[in-house]
């Protein structure tokens, strides 16, 4: 069930809007990066780094989302990691004891939620704001930490084997979702964040998105320029020419052209707002 995109480098996509799990192979053990959605397959998922006769060593979720935040009792008891932020906004949003219960509710879409074991959910340690890099004994793994999306969402560049997993920017499936929820600017933090993925383009081999096709290195680019046309477009309160949420799109076809319907609106009435005088 694992494929190999780089050199020490493993995916597994779920059958969950193609979410891809991400393997790195360490020195004593595997590094695990947002390890997957559905019970059997986060199940399988830990067969499978045993077959390697590697344990996990570590976790990492890329963002505070329920769905980057799952973890298997069979995945061991490694420490799982995520940024100050990322953490912070966990901690936020989940000691509350309806918290699970909304996720479950509102978040999974029906037809899986009994299938999401959300009992380790978001149990995440979160590294010191100034972390450059996840404590591991593997190829270095750098945290490029932005706000795009999810406060504290990070991006991970394992530079020495070309690969960027780039959480939930650069799918060739998902538009860009905006972080609506409290963020003064979100289509500004969205365009630093994309920035930042273009200043180490060119360490790219194999990008990795949170949900979606893996690219290759020409396609890092096209992508960035794709997820900004889109952004500026929103910005500018014109309708993206996006194949995404064109008509030919079929992924999420019965719920992306809401989110897109949604962000359209969000951001017109912040516009609204701005222009209002006093
Ligand atoms: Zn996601």
């Amino acid at each position: 069930m694992l494929r190999q995109v780089a050199d020490g480098v493993l995916i597994h996509e779920s059958e969950f809007c193609q979410s891809n799990a991400v393997v790195v192979q360490g020195r004593a053990g595997v590094l695990l990066i947002d390890p997957g959605v559905l019970g059997h397959e986060l199940a399988t998922l830990a067969d499978d780094v045993r077959e390697l006769g590697e344990p996990v060593v570590a976790g990492f979720s890329t963002h505070p989302h329920w769905d980057h935040l799952l973890w298997h009792t069979q995945l061991g008891e490694a420490p799982r990691y995520g940024t100050a932020r990322c953490e912070a906004t966990v901690q936020a949003r989940l000691p509350d004891p309806d918290a699970k219960a909304r996720i479950a509710e509102h978040l999974i879409p029906p037809d899986i939620a009994d299938q999401v074991p959300l009992d380790l959910l978001g149990l995440i340690t979160g590294l010191p704001a100034e972390a450059a890099r996840i404590p591991w004994d593997g190829p270095v793994v750098r945290i490029i930490e932005h706000q795009a999306h999810a406060p504290g969402h990070a991006a991970l560049l394992i530079e020495e084997r070309g690969v960027l997993v780039a959480g939930d920017m650069l799918s060739d499936v998902l538009i860009p979702m905006l972080d609506l929820t409290g963020t003064a600017d979100p289509v500004e933090d969205y365009l630093a964040g994309l920035r930042l993925l273009e200043g180490v383009a060119d360490h790219v081999d194999v990008l990795v998105p949170g949900h979606g096709s893996i690219g290759e290195a020409d396609q890092v680019l096209p992508r960035i320029e794709r997820d900004r046309g889109y952004v500026q477009a929103l910005r500018d309160g014109g309708v993206p020419d996006d194949p995404r949420v064109g008509p030919s799109a079929t992924f999420g076809k019965d719920w992306l052209p809401g989110v897109h319907e949604r962000q359209l609106q969000n951001l017109a009435s912040r516009r609204e707002r701005d222009d209002t005088p006093g």
